[in-house]
């Protein structure tokens, strides 16, 4: 694994007790950076789009700082950045940048690193909104792309061209929850002298770190786990100096920048991620358990199983837990599922996943709705696939619902 750890920084700016020995993402979460001391346990909101300078060179380090400088809001600001060095120092990476949504940040990201006639290999299912931007760049940028399934990488190899210059990857994947090996995908993404950009929302960075696993570029929905409450949008894009240079330069082209509430609400909120993230792993662990021996449910995807395929790899490359996603087959296909949801009361029906509340959704009805009976049927997605995001309430209280549900749909 020649790549691995190749994108971690090397600094740790916060106060360490005892500087041997680094220290643990729950306490990186609570104790970012802080880059101006002004006392304050919070960092303070700054509203202001622009900044102000006693002289020309003052502003021209400001603005040759980019994203670190407060210059301009578009370029670099100073409530946004003290989220984005969080964010870098939860995840060890060199460099991390904010965006108002997950797919401003996958967008700038491809933008950055892709040119008319560029090729992508991507795995297949990925977020359907990573999709589209794959089919928008073939439409109107000149990229083009091959789909890989993520269930065989073994067949991942013969998708390469002289032309890709970008592997895109994402594990565990919605809503089947396949899992593969990270660290191999990278380096055979690195040996068609690719950059590897993953997705790693649904695991979160408190929950598996790709730059570790040898991936250049870490990109989240910071919407689900690391926002945590189902009440912002937001996204994130962590890695290198060098590849966040250009990630920032396409930020600064298009536009997508957060805005500080927002920033500070993701700086408050990834303090408790390991907590959360936690808890929620944990029920959504003992969902999935307790879920297999239910005789309405044929089978349960989730990679904390030992009956899934990919757990083997999933103990090894993931952390504190599997994630807070699982699904279950409900017996009777898309309609007893949809009389499950209909029934259920605690958890609501709802798309988004990595909240503090437990949602419940189904693919056949929306997120997988577009490609057919045939197309879920290719994916591996049964009609009757129930997916659950764990949120952070008591599992007893969690299974009575489904338990209840599970129970009237069968009447
Ligand atoms: N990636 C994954 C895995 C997602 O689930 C989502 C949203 O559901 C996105 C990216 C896009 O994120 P956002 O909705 O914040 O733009």
């Amino acid at each position: 694994m020649a790549a691995a750890g190749r994108h971690l920084r090397e600094d740790t700016p916060v106060p360490d007790p005892q500087p041997q020995r680094p220290l643990a993402p729950e306490t990186r979460a609570v104790h970012g950076p802080h880059p101006e001391h002004t006392g304050a346990v919070s960092t303070p909101i700054v509203h202001s789009a622009t900044f102000t300078f006693d002289g020309l060179d003052a502003m021209v380090a400001a603005q040759g700082q980019g994203s670190a400088g407060s210059f301009y809001q578009r370029r670099g600001h100073p409530t946004i950045s003290a989220t984005e060095e969080r964010l870098a120092h939860l995840e060890e990476a060199e460099a991390a940048l904010l965006f108002p949504s997950g797919m401003g940040a996958i967008a700038c990201a491809f933008l950055s690193l892709l040119r008319a006639g560029d090729h992508v290999v991507c795995v297949d299912p990925c977020y359907g909104g990573t999709q589209a931007l794959l089919r928008w760049g073939s439409e109107r940028l000149g990229w083009t792309h091959t789909y890989v399934d993520a269930r065989r990488p073994e067949t991942w190899e013969a998708a390469f061209t002289p032309a890709t210059r970008l592997l895109h990857l994402e594990s565990p994947i919605n809503p089947t929850l396949v899992v593969f090996d990270i660290a191999a995908a990278a380096a055979l993404g690195h040996a068609h002298g690719c950059t590897v950009t993953i997705d790693n929302t649904i695991a979160s960075p408190f929950g598996q770190r790709p730059l570790e696993l040898g991936c250049d570029l870490s990109l989240y929905s910071a919407t689900k786990s690391i926002a945590g409450h189902s009440d912002l949008l937001a996204g994130a894009a962590m890695g290198s100096r060098a590849i966040m240079a250009g990630v920032h330069k396409a930020r600064e082209v298009f536009g997508p920048v957060a805005e500080p509430t927002m920033a500070w609400l993701i700086e408050r909120s990834l303090k408790t991620m390991p907590l959360r993230v936690r808890a929620a792993n944990a029920n959504a662990l003992e969902l999935a358990t307790r879920l297999l021996a239910h005789p309405r449910v044929a089978q349960v995807f989730y990679p904390g199983l030992p009956s899934h395929p990919g757990h083997a790899v999933a103990e090894a490359q993931m952390r504190n837990g599997f994630g807070p996603l699982l699904s279950c087959d409900i017996r009777g296909g898309a309609e007893s599922a949809l009389r499950v949801v209909n029934a259920l009361r605690l958890v609501k029906h709802g798309a988004s996943l990595g909240g503090v509340e437990s949602l419940a959704s189904l693919a056949a009805y929306t997120s997988h709705q577009v490609i057919g009976r045939e197309g879920r049927a290719r994916a591996g997605i049964p009609e009757g696939l129930l997916r659950i995001s764990a949120g952070v309430e008591h599992v007893d209280d969690l299974w009575a619902d489904l338990a209840q549900a599970l129970a009237a749909a069968g009447d």
